[in-house]
C-alpha cells in the first residue's frame, strides 16, 4: 500500500479543527510541507504537550509526508516562546526541514498566516495551500500519519481539558468518549454550573451537553463558570446578535482594522457585513460578500469591537446565506500585505486578559494514565466530505482498531474504527455505539 492508501485506511483526518481527510494531501505533489505547531487558542496546550512528549513520531510523519509529496523542503511552525518543545523537535531536524519560529500572537496558527510566515507566499483568495505548492498539517495529524504507516488506525484523540477543572491536563481518550467522562478525568469541574467550549473559546462552540462526545477533530474542552463573561456573550440567542448589531454598530471599523485576513491583504471587511445587517439582503450588495474569505477566528467579536457586537457571527451568517444563494465572491484586487500588519498583531497574553481568562491560564501537562471507558458513541461524520457507512451490525463484537464504518476507496471522507473493544449496542443513522 502507498502512504496515501495507508492513511485512508487508518481514517486520518486533520486533527487541527476542520477534519480534512489527510490521504488527499499525501497524494499531492508540492514544493513545501508545513507542520503546524502554532497552537494559538487561549488555554489549549495539547499540541505543545504532544511536541514535548512525541517529537519522534511527529517528525516521522513529517518525513513520510515530505517524501510522498516529493517536497523539496519542510517547515515546522512553532511559537518561539515554546522553548522546550523547540528543543525536543530540533533534535530531528536537518537541512531539508527547518523551524519557522512564530511570535505569540493570535491567530498565528491560521494556515494563511503560517504559509506566509514560512514561505512568504500568499494563498490566492478562496484558494488552498496546494494552489501555491504547499500542504499544511497539524502536528497531531503528523503523529497519526506516523501510526498509519504502521497500520494503526485513529482510535484515540489527544485533547486538552482546561479552565475551571481541578486538574488541567492533556491526555489521550478513545474517540467517542463523553464530555462527562473526560471532565471527570481532569479532576472534575471546580464549579457546579458551567459551560463547555468545545475546541476553544475563539473558534470553538459552546455547549452544556455533557453527553456530547470527543471526535477526531476535538482539540480540547474549556470549562468556564456559567456566569463567566464568555459564556454570557456566547449564550445569547442568535437573533439577538444580529438585532443588536443592526442598531448599535457605529461603523467604527475596528473589526476590519484588526482582522488578520484583512491585514494579510484579503478583502475581508466585517464592518461592511455589519452594515448589510441594516440595509440589504444577501446578494443585493457586495457588502455581505466581504465575509467570504473570513476564517472565523473570532478576533473581531471577542477582541476588536468596542461595543461587544458580533461581527464574526454576522460573517458566518453571510457566508451561509451566500452559499444558499449560489453567490461566490471572487476577489479582483491583488492580495497585498497591509503595511501596518505587524503593528496590529494581537499578543496572546493581551487577548487572554481581554477575555478575562487570566485566572485559568496555566499549564496543562501530559497525563499518560489510560482513561477507563466502557461506552463510546462514534459519529459517522467527523470530517469534511462524505460520512462513513456502517459495516458492523447491532450485537456484533468488535476489537479496538477494527474498521466499523467505511467510505468508498478514494472517496473524499474518512473511515472510522472501534475505539474500544466490546459489543455494538446500537447503530443509528449518525452513530455507532459500543459497550465494553
Ligand atoms: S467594531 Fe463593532 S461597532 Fe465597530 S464597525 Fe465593527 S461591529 Fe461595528
Ligand atoms: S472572524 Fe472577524 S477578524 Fe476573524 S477573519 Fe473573520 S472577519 Fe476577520
Amino acid at each position: 500500500m502507498t502512504l496515501s492508501e495507508k492513511i485512508f485506511h487508518a481514517g486520518v483526518v486533520g486533527a487541527g479543527g476542520a477534519g480534512f481527510p489527510a490521504h488527499v494531501k499525501a497524494k499531492s505533489k508540492v514544493e513545501f510541507v508545513l507542520a503546524n505547531g502554532a497552537e494559538c487558542e487561549p488555554l489549549i496546550h495539547k499540541d505543545y504537550e504532544l511536541m514535548l512528549h512525541f517529537p519522534k513520531e511527529i517528525l516521522n510523519g513529517f518525513d513520510l509526508l515530505i517524501e510522498s509529496t516529493s517536497a523539496k523542503k519542510g517547515y515546522f511552525g512553532i511559537k518561539e516562546k515554546n522553548a522546550k518543545a523547540i528543543a525536543a523537535i530540533h533534535k530531528y531536524l536537518n537541512g531539508k526541514k527547518e523551524l519557522t519560529k512564530l511570535g505569540d500572537f493570535y491567530p498565528s496558527g491560521d494556515e494563511f498566516e503560517l504559509v506566509y510566515a514560512a514561505t512568504g507566499r500568499l494563498i490566492p483568495p478562496s484558494g488552498i495551500p496546494l494552489d501555491i505548492g504547499c500542504v499544511v498539517n497539524n502536528v497531531e495529524t503528523l503523529y497519526n500519519i506516523s501510526r498509519a504507516e504502521k497500520d494503526l488506525a485513529v482510535t484515540e484523540k489527544f485533547i486538552c481539558v482546561a479552565g475551571a477543572v481541578k486538574k488541567p491536563s492533556s491526555f489521550f481518550v478513545p474517540v467517542g468518549t463523553s464530555f462527562k467522562d473526560v471532565i471527570e478525568f481532569a479532576g472534575g469541574s471546580r464549579v457546579s454550573e458551567f459551560g463547555i467550549f468545545v475546541g476553544g473559546v475563539m473558534m470553538g462552540h459552546l455547549t452544556f451537553d455533557l453527553h456530547d462526545v470527543i471526535t477526531k477533530t476535538t482539540a480540547g474542552l474549556i470549562i468556564l463558570p456559567k456566569d463567566h463573561y464568555l459564556i454570557k456573550r456566547k449564550n445569547q440567542p442568535e437573533q439577538n446578535w444580529h438585532r443588536i448589531g443592526k442598531s448599535a454598530c457605529d461603523q467604527c471599523s475596528y473589526c476590519t482594522e484588526f482582522c488578520p485576513r484583512y491585514l494579510l491583504g484579503y478583502q475581508v471587511e466585517p464592518h461592511k457585513v455589519m452594515r448589510s445587517l441594516g440595509f440589504t439582503k444577501t446578494g443585493s450588495s457586495v457588502w455581505n460578500q466581504t465575509a467570504e474569505l473570513c476564517c472565523s477566528c473570532g478576533l473581531c467579536t471577542l477582541y476588536a469591537c468596542p461595543e461587544d457586537l458580533y461581527p464574526k457571527e454576522a460573517c458566518d451568517k453571510a457566508k451561509v446565506e451566500m452559499r444558499e444563494a449560489g453567490i461566490k465572491f471572487i476577489q479582483q484586487k491583488e492580495v497585498k500585505v497591509h503595511p501596518i500588519k505587524e503593528g496590529r498583531r494581537v499578543p496572546l497574553p493581551q487577548l487572554i486578559m481581554k477575555l478575562n481568562l487570566q485566572d485559568y491560564n496555566v499549564e496543562a501537562p501530559f497525563n499518560s494514565e489510560k482513561i477507563s471507558i466502557n461506552k463510546v458513541r462514534i459519529p459517522f461524520q467527523q470530517h469534511i466530505g462524505k460520512p462513513a457507512k456502517a459495516i458492523v451490525k447491532k450485537n456484533e463484537v468488535v476489537e479496538e482498531g477494527q474498521m466499523i464504518g467505511k467510505v468508498q476507496d478514494g472517496e473524499m471522507g474518512a473511515n472510522i474504527h472501534a475505539s474500544i473493544s466490546g459489543k455494538v449496542s446500537q447503530v443509528t443513522s449518525e452513530n455507532i455505539f459500543i459497550e465494553a
